[in-house]
């Protein structure tokens, strides 16, 4: 019992409003299939592209750290190699053990200095390269990401003109064969309708629903062939109209 108190007539209004909005449905899912997730394929890669971006930016950023320390190591390096000549000069003139013995030390350390910034500019001036290198390559594949999501977009907004007019008009059929409905048969059908491949209404098939292909006690057979009221199957939810109201 799902209308209480309807007469025939608008027992068999309804199930032709549910009937033609179940036919409308269909063709819609159709177009949407047409467009073979062309949008969720877009969506995905301006996601992917954001990714690369930012990846980019991140890496591009560490290869200039590398190679302001490479430098930075650089001057560094000349500075420590000035001293250790200045030490070396110095040498000449020293008159005490105590002398040498502090600017040996000194030398030392210079050397120390030296073997450090040599170290430094040798590995940030290898990752620098390395990074430029791998940069070059995620550019490379950026741009095709680019290039794919126009293509895709073209491709859809192409599929988009071809189907908006009759996508349109289906969508002004559907409204008003919805206006004859009450709302809580609108809801129920698509809910069915989305739970059960698409199809929230089925026809009365022998002694089954055209649906599931349950079976329907004798009484209800009668009920729905009589249009007394509106029923849906009690295997898989779907109204069950009688042929004689969808043909
Ligand atoms: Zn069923």
């Amino acid at each position: 019992m799902i209308i209480q108190d309807a007469t025939p007539e608008q027992v068999r209004s309804a199930l032709r409003a549910l009937s033609e909005i179940q036919e409308i449905d269909l063709e819609l899912a159709e177009i949407e299939e047409e467009r073979g997730g062309l949008p969720e394929q877009v969506q995905l890669l301006t996601e992917r592209i954001a990714e690369y971006e930012a990846f980019i930016v991140a890496k591009d950023k560490e290869r200039e750290v590398s190679e302001k320390v490479a430098g930075e190591s650089g001057h560094k390096l000349a500075v420590a190699r000035e001293k250790l000549t200045k030490y070396q000069e110095q040498l000449y003139s020293v008159t005490t053990t105590r002398e040498y013995d502090a600017i040996t030390t000194e030398q030392e350390t210079a050397k120390r200095e030296i073997n450090d910034f040599e170290a430094l500019i040798s590995t940030n001036t290898n990752r620098a390269i390395e990074l430029a290198q791998m940069l070059e390559d995620k550019q490379a594949e950026l741009e095709q990401l680019r290039k794919d999501k126009v293509s895709r977009e073209e491709e859809l907004e192409r599929k988009l003109r071809d189907t908006e007019g009759l996508e349109k008009e289906l969508l002004v059929r559907r409204g008003q064969a919805a206006k004859v409905l009450n709302p809580r048969l609108l809801a129920h059908y698509e809910r069915i309708r989305d739970a059960k491949d698409g199809r929230g209404i089925a026809t009365l098939v022998g002694e089954a629903c055209g649906g599931c292909f349950a079976l329907i006690p004798p009484q209800t057979q009668v009920i729905i062939k009589q249009s007394r009221d509106i029923y849906a199957c009690e295997a898989c939810g779907r109204f069950i109209a009688p042929d004689s109201v969808i043909n």
